[in-house]
């Protein structure tokens, strides 16, 4: 078993609308390899699905070897603040005309289709606090790349970390430790407590992508410390 992205879905990852780097894409893929036999992955922030190729490949690959992984991909679909009309990452296509708001739904489903990723990558349309209320399954793999703002990055959080499963994985995107390379929220408001309480050790950097490894607790209790 190789451990790159097929050339196939690496080509699509590629041509994917959105926001990951390949190197960091590569990453994450790696890491969702090493974790989908033991659960689901949950990826916070789908966008136009563009991650999530690099997480579906994997799943692809854990289960052409007789697994049953699965990627679960949330997002509201209707854009992060820098996202909107008038904002640095706005992309006007993807405008639903009719309710005037942003609506990445359809690209992304055409995405996940094109690259044959349906069955592997099930997408969970809503707002991450609500979907997170009422999550209950541990969780492999946690990929948090979501809303940048203080208040959504600090919801991601204490609404996701405590269900990934003792020796599971935690990537974030968007860390920036310099905030001369970018917004502090993804850094002071999930990175640093995940650390800071105790339950995460770091095991991975590329980029502004960090990778935990948790080491304590019990999914789904409370974080300590
Ligand atoms: N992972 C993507 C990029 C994600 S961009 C890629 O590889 O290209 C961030 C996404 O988070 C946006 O699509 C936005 O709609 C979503 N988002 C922001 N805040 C959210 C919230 N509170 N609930 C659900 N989705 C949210
Ligand atoms: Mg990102």
């Amino acid at each position: 078993m190789t451990d790159t992205m097929p050339p196939d879905l690496l080509e699509h990852a590629l041509a994917a609308k959105g926001f990951m780097p390949p190197d960091e894409g590569e990453l994450l893929h790696r890491v969702a390899r090493e974790r989908l036999p033991h659960g689901p992955a949950l990826e916070v922030g789908t966008y136009c699905g563009k991650s999530a190729i690099y997480l579906g490949a994997a799943a692809r690959q854990v289960n052409a070897a007789g697994g049953s992984a699965v990627v679960f991909t949330v997002d509201h679909h209707r854009g992060s603040e820098e996202n909107q009309a008038g904002w640095e990452h706005h992309d006007p296509t993807v405008v639903d005309p009719e309710v005037g708001m942003m609506d990445t739904l359809p690209t992304f489903r055409r995405t996940i289709a094109a690259a044959g990723l349906e069955d592997q990558v099930v997408a969970v349309v809503g707002r991450s606090t609500t979907v997170a209320a009422h999550w209950r399954t541990p969780l492999s793999l946690l990929f948090i790349d979501g809303g940048h703002g203080e208040q959504p990055a600090r919801d991601d959080f204490r609404g996701w970390a405590h269900w990934v499963m003792p020796g599971g994985l935690f990537a974030i995107h968007d860390v920036f430790p310099d905030p001369a390379d970018g917004g502090r929220p993804p850094y002071e408001q999930i990175y640093l407590p995940a650390l800071e309480s105790g339950a995460y050790e770091e095991v991975d950097a590329l980029g502004s992508m960090r990778v935990l490894r948790r080491v304590s607790g019990t999914a789904g209790d409370p974080l300590g410390g």
